[in-house]
């Protein structure tokens, strides 16, 4: 039987912490904040969409390549299932949506209960739960941890999990120290990147707020006139400031990494034809519908609140019929539907993404055990590790998995 320390009382170390003590170990949960679970009380607005359906195998294809084979056994060992499987024994039952996403069955406070649910796990386990015990620093040298330090006292143990979450949404705890505290300590790492995130743009359309464009494809360029970097189907709304939703969301990380590159451009097709393609289909209609209004033809592909100043701004008449409408014109309104210029952005917050990139580099970590390579008592798990899959499910899948095989020992 080891002494076990478990640093970080979310998703990652809740699970780690019940595992370790269900195998008989002592163990203590070390937690910043007063309570356990913030980042998952507030996960999927307070909906928790706790994992994602399917295979293992299509829940690892949904990270990166070198993510994926890194998740690979401690999926296996814990999957989907098992979370659902586990939850379900206290009581809380989950559905899954069309789209995949799986959910405790929809009443107030549904993420609460996940959190409860895991407080009775470790409780039974018997983990000594610490709360409002920030840790400090860390003392050893590879390949021994020592020691833990709180603000009055140093923990010694056997073996530590540090289970401490990224660097994104810090009031709820996660302020991302610990990774430079391995990284002093020689463990390689990834700086902390935004990901995940709502996009403010240079010039932002503060009129539009709330205004959703759906359907279609978010894509970013390298400049206005550059190469296709990356692209997105799904969703996106205006805000004051720019831009949210799941295409949003999703193209983040790689928005931010074109734009500290230099160039980075955004754009959103509401048809997915190549241009030429809508153009024929527009003068099609020119022909047999000639008196159609420019105004309803571009109210059939965007949203009506956008279809009077985009006309403006393109010096067309509102009221003008699509006969009336000279090549240029044309070629105006097809861009419009298949390349909306949303423009320029501004730097994307690591503090507001779901997720940060970034942490401890994958291969510095064992995946099965994941011991830290080079160190004999020291495990990482959860968001600390560089893992960030889409939104769906999958971070909270990956932060459970790597806590149940952390813990494992
Ligand atoms: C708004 C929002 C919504 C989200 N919704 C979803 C969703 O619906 N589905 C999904 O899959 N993912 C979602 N995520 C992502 C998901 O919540 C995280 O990926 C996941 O919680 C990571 O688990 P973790 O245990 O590694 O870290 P966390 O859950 O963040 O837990 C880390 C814990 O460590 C503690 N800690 C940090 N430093 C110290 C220290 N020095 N000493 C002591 N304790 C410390 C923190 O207080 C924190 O409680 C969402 C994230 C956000 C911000």
């Amino acid at each position: 039987m080891a002494n076990v320390v478990v640093v970080g009382g979310g998703a990652a170390g809740l699970v780690a912490a019940w595992r370790a003590a269900s195998l008989g170990h002592r163990v203590r949960l070390l937690e910043a904040n007063g309570r356990l679970g913030v980042k998952l009380r507030i996960s999927g607005g307070g909906k928790c969409n706790l994992t994602h359906d399917g295979p293992p195998r299509s829940l690892l294809a949904a990270f990166s390549r070198e993510q994926g084979r890194f998740l690979r056994p401690s999926l296996h060992a814990f999957d989907n299932q098992a979370v659902l499987q586990l939850l379900r024994r206290e009581g809380v039952e989950t559905y899954s949506r069309e789209n995949g996403r799986v959910f405790p069955l929809d009443r107030p406070g549904s993420a609460a209960a996940v959190v409860e649910a895991f407080e009775t796990l470790v409780a039974r386990a018997g983990v000594q739960v610490q709360t409002g015990a920030r840790v400090l620093g860390l003392e050893g040298q590879a390949p021994w941890l020592t020691a833990v330090r709180l603000e009055q006292e140093r923990l010694v143990a056997d073996v530590f999990i540090l289970a401490t979450g990224g660097a994104s949404y810090p009031e709820t705890g996660t302020r991302g120290e610990v990774l430079g505290w391995l990284q002093a300590l020689g463990v390689p790492i990834r700086p902390w990147f935004p990901a995940l995130a709502p996009i403010p743009l240079q010039r932002p359309r503060p009129a539009w707020e709330g205004v959703a464009l759906r359907g279609g494809e978010l894509r970013l360029t390298a400049g206005l006139e550059g190469r296709r970097l990356a692209a997105f189907a799904g969703d996106l709304v205006f805000t004051r400031v720019g831009l949210s939703g799941p295409a949003v969301l999703e193209l983040s990380q790689a928005t931010e990494r074109a734009r500290r590159e230099g160039a980075a451009w955004l754009s959103y097709a509401t048809l997915l034809e190549p241009p030429e393609a809508v153009d024929a289909a527009l003068q099609a209609e020119q022909r047999s519908n000639p008196h159609l209004r420019a105004a309803t033809w571009l109210g059939r592909h965007l949203p009506e609140r956008l279809v009077e100043p985009l006309l403006q701004e393109a010096g067309l008449s509102p009221t003008g019929a699509l006969k009336d409408l000279p090549r240029d014109a044309r070629r105006t309104l097809v861009a419009l539907v298949t390349a909306l210029p949303l423009g320029a952005p501004q730097a994307v917050s690591l503090a507001r993404g779901e997720v940060a990139a970034g942490g401890v580099d994958l291969a510095a970590v064992d995946p099965r055990t994941l011991v830290l390579r080079g160190w004999e008592n020291l495990r990482v798990c959860g968001e600390l590790l560089d893992l960030d899959g889409p939104v769906g499910g999958y971070n909270l899948q990956a932060a459970f998995s790597t806590g149940y095989a952390a813990g494992s020992l």
